[in-house]
């Protein structure tokens, strides 16, 4: 029994939603089967077109259709989704902005961010405990905790951790063999025009189906669109918009591995391989071509490139029932593998949830303690 949990939890057990989470307990569907199986529960038919929206739901989260995504990785988020007053929204200033917020939080509490530091290395000591990292240029930095490291599996196991120890974590969450890849993405990045079009009417998030029977993880079937000025006029100078549209997690980087980006075979290839992007938004602004200002096709090898992404993948493809996400603990001491190659996966939610996770692990009893008491003043809890 953990004396710690019940001293952190007891104060608070009367602010607890007793029923949370009891529903899908209470239907027998393990918070590793798939989600498909908490929809059937719910008796949502499977053709209809309730069913097929929740089909895009997981796929969209989570990178693979519901019968294949594990309940516990999009569940919660689900029950936020249609909770009253929800909306698919869009942070104004962009994915920025959310970054920016998350960096007051840690600078106001003596943390420091370090851009353009590249992490070469993990260090280990000779007894299997991590203990900070090597940067590119040769510094170290040493952990006083521990190395919360949200590099993707792959990259990890295969350039961050030093040889030596690849062979001793075989079979552990650092063994990257067998770990299924999803696929990478196709990208088109706009900037057009606006004039005479009533771009807050038009809303800025769109999905496009190419053939709805089709299924939802099908090559170039659905496109995800983004048109933040919609929402949010510093995304673009006034009297223009920008508009972010992709082929989500279904790109097989095997047609791009080892291309010059420079050369006409590489061009053609981006040229012909937009083409259904370009389908898709001349569906919802079907003048967009004599609008354009800017246009950039992004593929699997600039998705690996900006994103730090091993093989430009959208992470791994565990199928639920047959596989399931590791904890984030690793076999070297100090050493967590946060991120979303972990439970409960992918998704922003998922991850940050993986993260507080962990950090409540690391934290001692007292850190708890003083963390509900403020949130406890702040009327959070
Ligand atoms: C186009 C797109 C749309 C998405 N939309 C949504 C959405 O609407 N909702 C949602 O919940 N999720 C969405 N996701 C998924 C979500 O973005 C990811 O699941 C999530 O960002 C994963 O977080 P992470 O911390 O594991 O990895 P990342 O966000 O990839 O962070 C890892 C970081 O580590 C850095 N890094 C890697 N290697 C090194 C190194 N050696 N040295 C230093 N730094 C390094 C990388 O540059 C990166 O900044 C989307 C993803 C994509 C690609």
């Amino acid at each position: 029994a953990d004396i710690g949990a019940a001293q952190t939890l007891l104060p608070y057990l009367g602010r607890m939603d007793p029923l949370s989470g009891l529903a899908m307990v209470m239907s027998g569907i393990s918070p590793s089967a798939p989600f498909s199986d908490v929809l059937k529960a719910g008796q949502v038919p499977e053709n209809s077109l309730t069913g097929w929206f929740f089909d895009f739901l997981a796929f969209a989260l989570q990178g693979l259709p519901a019968s294949a995504t594990q309940a516990a990785g999009v569940s919660f988020m689900m029950r936020e989704f249609f909770a009253p007053g929800a909306v698919m929204d869009y942070p104004k200033g962009g994915s920025g902005a959310l970054v920016d917020a998350l960096l007051r939080a840690v600078e106001k509490r003596g943390g420091e961010l370090r851009l353009r530091t590249r992490v070469e290395k993990l260090a280990v000591d000779k007894t299997g405990r991590c203990t900070g990292v090597e940067l590119k240029g040769g510094k170290g930095l040493e952990a006083r905790v521990a190395v919360l490291c949200n590099a993707d599996v792959w990259n990890t196991s295969s350039k961050l951790l030093p040889e030596e120890w690849r062979p001793k974590v075989r079979g552990s969450s650092l063994d990257v063999e067998g770990v299924p890849m999803c696929p990478s993405f196709m990208h088109l990045h706009l900037g057009f025009r606006t004039e005479g079009l009533d771009l807050e009417a038009m809303g800025v998030h769109h999905i496009t189906a190419a053939d709805l029977q089709a299924p939802v993880d099908a090559t170039d079937n659905l496109v995800f669109i983004s048109i933040p000025s919609a929402i949010d006029d510093t995304a673009a100078p006034k009297g223009y918009a920008c508009l972010h549209a992709y082929l989500p997690a279904t790109e097989p980087y095997d047609a791009w591995a080892g291309m010059d980006r420079r050369s006409d075979e590489y061009k053609r290839k981006k040229e012909e391989r937009a083409a259904p992007l370009w389908k898709a938004v001349e569906r919802v602004i079907p003048d967009i071509q004599s609008r354009l200002v800017v246009r950039m096709v992004g593929t699997p090898l600039t998705h690996e490139r900006f994103l730090n992404r091993y093989r430009g993948t959208y992470g791994p493809a565990y199928r639920a029932g047959i596989q399931s996400y590791p904890s984030p603990q690793t076999p070297l001491r100090g050493l967590w593998c946060i991120g979303e190659g972990s439970f409960p996966g992918i998704g922003v939610p998922a991850v940050a949830g993986n993260a507080a996770g962990v950090a409540n692990t690391i934290a001692p009893l007292e850190m708890h303690q003083r963390l509900l008491e403020r949130l406890r003043k702040a009327e959070l809890l």
